[in-house]
């Protein structure tokens, strides 16, 4: 079977609610849809989040000028990986770049699985299972976080994550207890600063986290201070999360070997999507370090089914327009498809309502 043709497309999604953080408002997704078609009429779907309008339509274009290196080439996806990754060996393969192989990836590992008639994590030598999920609640104080974890827990859902980093470490405690109220003591609660504080003033705000009982406290620090990271895990016991913004799996080696653990959260299409992710997987399971996902919960679902040492899936809704299936959540747990591929495939009708 070999690849004939790439559509890209390009969709701005409007949110279900206004996504607010402690640096500002976003109110849609811009994203690049990709669909690989093969000889053999199976097809492979991925999907690309360029977070702002700037770099939406340079990444659909990035991807179609790569559409002539994998034309004609067998559906292999970790042969086509290095052939891709072997095209930027002088370039690099970080930013923009990283991230279309990335969505190239995504998409030949879901035709793979389509061609055999498997669903992803089978695929990948496991077996479709459950995974503890989590929802997010946006920077919205006290009052709106304690809101939107109740509407969490009225789905279902066991565990919530804020965003926090508020003018004081006072608002900050504010927020985890309205969270803590309104989705009771068993409950598993998690806070992202999204790189928001400097390092000494890190130690002592999330010394004041200290007993709050949660579950992890993410990305304190800049991503990329991992010196930083490793003294302030070692100031407190609540779990440091970081990973998003690591770049491939080699950016996760690097934070390893400079001694961060903890917990990690790769984010599918900056950590190279499936393949990148299983070198990862592997990574953890040597240095035991637990895994979790960052967006993408379709594909992250059958990602964590086969991970060694997964922890927690992130749901996230704001794709979900476009999708013909959207990831089942069910009292706080995520049944990946048993569809064969990877769970992603468009709803074409709202595609073309959301073309760009
Ligand atoms: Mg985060």
């Amino acid at each position: 079977m070999k690849i004939t043709s790439f559509q890209v497309r390009c969709v701005i999604v409007p949110m279900p609610e206004p996504l607010r953080t402690a640096s500002g408002t976003v109110g849609v997704s811009p994203l690049v849809l990709l669909t690989i078609n093969t000889d053999a009429g199976v097809q492979g779907h991925s999907i690309l989040f360029s977070y702002g309008l700037a770099a939406q339509k340079p990444l659909a274009e990035l991807m179609r000028n790569l559409e002539s290196v994998a034309v004609g080439q067998p559906l292999a996806p970790a042969d086509l990986s290095r052939r891709l990754h072997g095209h930027f060996r002088m370039l690099g393969t970080e930013g923009l770049v990283g991230m279309a192989l990335a969505g190239i990836d995504m998409a030949v590992w879901d035709a793979f699985a389509r061609a055999h008639e498997l669903p992803l994590s089978t695929m990948l030598g496991s077996s479709p299972r459950p995974v503890q999920a989590y929802a997010g609640v946006s920077y919205e104080g006290a009052l709106g976080s304690g809101q939107s974890a109740e509407k969490w827990a009225r789905k279902g859902f066991k565990a919530v994550k804020a965003k926090i980093g508020y003018p004081t470490v006072a608002e900050d405690l504010a927020v985890v207890r309205a969270m803590r109220s309104a989705m009771g003591p068993d409950a598993a609660i998690m806070v992202d600063y999204n790189q928001s504080l400097g390092t000494s003033d890190a130690a002592r705000r999330l010394r004041a986290l200290e007993g709050e009982g949660l579950a992890w406290i993410e990305e304190p620090i800049v991503a990329h201070d991992h010196a930083g990271l490793v003294q302030l895990a070692a100031a407190i016991t609540t779990p440091l999360q970081a990973g998003e913004n690591w770049l491939g799996a080699l950016g996760f080696r690097h934070a390893f070997d400079a001694g961060v653990r903890g917990l990690a959260m790769p984010d599918a299409m900056r950590c190279g999507g499936v393949t990148g992710w299983q070198q990862i997987a592997a990574l953890g399971q040597l240095y035991g370090v637990a895994l979790s996902n960052h967006f993408w919960p379709e594909v992250s679902a059958h990602l964590l089914c086969a991970t060694p040492t997964a922890h927690w899936l992130e749901y996230m809704d704001w794709w979900n327009p476009i999708l013909k299936e959207p990831l089942d959540v069910r009292d706080g747990m995520a049944y990946t498809s048993e569809r064969p591929g990877s769970g992603v495939e468009f709803n074409e009708a709202a595609v073309q309502r959301y073309l760009v």
